[in-house]
């Protein structure tokens, strides 16, 4: 569980504004509860006081305290939960048994102040009394103060089962829709992680696709997508018209370069030239051909990379090429002192271009023996792992620096920028070999380690073993493999 994901957070924040919620509707309804068992406390009280007074006391006069008292004593005498005092011209008259829940002696809670005005009195004792006062004029001008009082013992137990109840379930309850929206959120979020696979996906060499639009009827991820997709649209056409400026540059270089090449050609006959101008013209037909090698590697990579170039495929037995590729390798190998090896080369065929695929060999297997030392080993192999078909290139030479790794495939970059000429190179071929594997679909990939060497190996799709014998479309790409394979070591 990632605590910054989307997904974690949403469900954090509705369980925290859950839990406000939670804590405000719990105490809303203890304070409802407490006010109405209350205020239910309380008007039963005033009706008990009500009929003392309209019932017994209003007779006094005419009937006597003895017959007042007996009566009242019968009707409230009985001090289960409540009592009945009566204070007739000040002096208690009446006053009921004590109390049994919760047990209180009634002459021990003390009668109210002389001039108290209220007409409703809470006292702490046995855990909470309320008494209702109420001063009676009789019709016989007898003045009476009758205070009914009520233990609040169990309207508290109500209030603590209630506080219990819900803290019991509160945090329960904020469990669940934590568990439920962790889980529910997944779905609406589901079209977000698809997308986002789809754009890694995407990135910079398939600009060609697209993100499929989840049909969520107008919402944010639909427009998101949308906005998205118009984005790659920018990006390709941008990109595309980078490559064609590129590849109109270079192809408008080629002409002025070969003519400067053909005068200079023509010059340097001339009998009578001195040793300085011939140095001179040599060494600008030396430079006339490395801008022409760069101008035809720039115009091969920005017509690939445009998808311009039209690639003659047929299949190709990439063991094969590898092979006679490296045999033609092996003098320039010699001249270098570097040991170059062809061991494992799998009579593998792909469908593609032999010249381009010639063009990836040749800059990989150049590159591993110029960036090596003295005595240094390349290696070669052609193998089939699983479905997929790949050529491994590895040598143990100076190796590549961690930080230029990325760069390493762009235009003109050289991760030793202090390298000379003669040394190095111009930084174009490995944008060239990654054209011409885009352009095969297959993958390129390097690893290296700085003074030990580098492999670079490029991972070609089974589907491009498939138009070489079609009629093995119905088998999986790995029955395919085995069997191209097997038909062409038998051929
Ligand atoms: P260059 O013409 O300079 O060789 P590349 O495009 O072929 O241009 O390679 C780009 C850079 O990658 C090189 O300048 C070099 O620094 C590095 N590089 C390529 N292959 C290797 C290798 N086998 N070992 C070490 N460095 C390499």
């Amino acid at each position: 569980m990632n605590p910054r994901s989307l997904r974690f957070r949403v469900t954090a924040w509705s369980v925290g504004f859950l839990a406000v919620a939670l804590a405000i509707f719990s105490a809303a309804v203890f304070l409802g509860v407490q006010q109405f068992l209350t205020i239910s406390l309380q008007r039963n009280l005033r009706n008990i006081t009500r009929n003392i007074e309209t019932v017994f006391l209003s007779e006094y006069g005419r009937k006597g305290e003895a017959w007042a008292v007996g009566e009242i004593r019968e009707s409230y005498g009985g001090g289960a939960d409540r009592y009945v005092r009566i204070l007739h011209n000040g002096h208690e008259m009446y006053r009921s048994d004590d109390l049994r829940t919760p047990e209180l002696s009634v002459a021990t809670v003390p009668l109210p102040e002389p001039g108290f005005e209220g007409t409703v009195r809470h006292t702490e004792l046995a855990g909470g009394i309320l008494e209702t006062i109420d001063d009676y004029d009789a019709p016989d001008g007898q003045h009476f103060t009758v205070i009914v009082g009520a233990s609040q013992d169990v309207m508290h137990g109500v209030l603590r089962s209630l506080a219990w109840i819900l803290a019991a379930t509160c945090p329960v309850v904020l469990v669940l829709a934590a568990l439920a929206g962790f889980v529910l959120i997944k779905r609406p979020l589901r079209p977000v992680s698809i997308l986002t696979e789809q754009a890694e996906r995407i990135g910079r060499d398939h600009l060609g696709e697209r993100l499929q639009v989840p049909a969520t009827g107008g919402d944010e991820l639909q427009r998101l997508a949308i906005s998205l997709n118009r984005m790659i649209e920018r990006l390709e056409d941008a990109l595309a018209h980078n490559h064609r400026f590129a590849a109109d540059a270079s192809h408008e270089l080629r002409t002025p370069l070969t003519i400067i090449r053909g005068e200079l050609e023509q010059a340097i006959q001339e009998p009578d030239l001195s040793n300085t101008t011939v140095d001179s013209i040599g060494s600008a037909l030396e430079e006339i051909e490395r801008m022409s090698q760069i101008v035809q590697s720039l115009m091969a990579t920005a017509y690939l990379d445009s998808g311009g170039e039209q690639m003659d495929r047929e299949p190709v037995d990439l063991g094969r090429l590898v092979g006679s590729t490296v045999d033609q390798m092996r003098l320039l190998a010699e001249e270098k002192n570097i040991e170059l090896v062809a061991n494992t080369l799998q009579p593998l065929s792909i469908h593609g271009n032999v010249a381009r695929l010639k063009q990836i060999v040749v800059n990989l297997v150049d590159n591993a023996m110029k960036y090596n030392r003295i005595g240094g080993t390349v290696s070669v192999s052609v193998y089939a792992d699983g479905d997929k078909v790949l050529l491994r290139v590895s040598d143990n030479g100076i190796g590549i620096p961690a930080a230029s790794i990325p760069f390493i495939f762009d235009r003109f970059y050289r991760a030793d920028k202090t390298r000379t000429r003669a040394t190095g190179g111009i930084g174009i071929g490995l944008s060239l070999v990654r054209a011409i594997c885009n352009a095969h679909e297959a993958e390129i990939k390097v690893q290296s380690t700085e003074g030990r060497g580098s492999v670079f190996t490029v991972v070609f799709p089974a589907s491009y073993l498939e138009p070489i014998l079609p009629e093995l479309a119905s088998q999986t790409d790995r029955q395919r493999l085995a069997t191209v394979s097997e038909t062409l070591s038998t051929r």
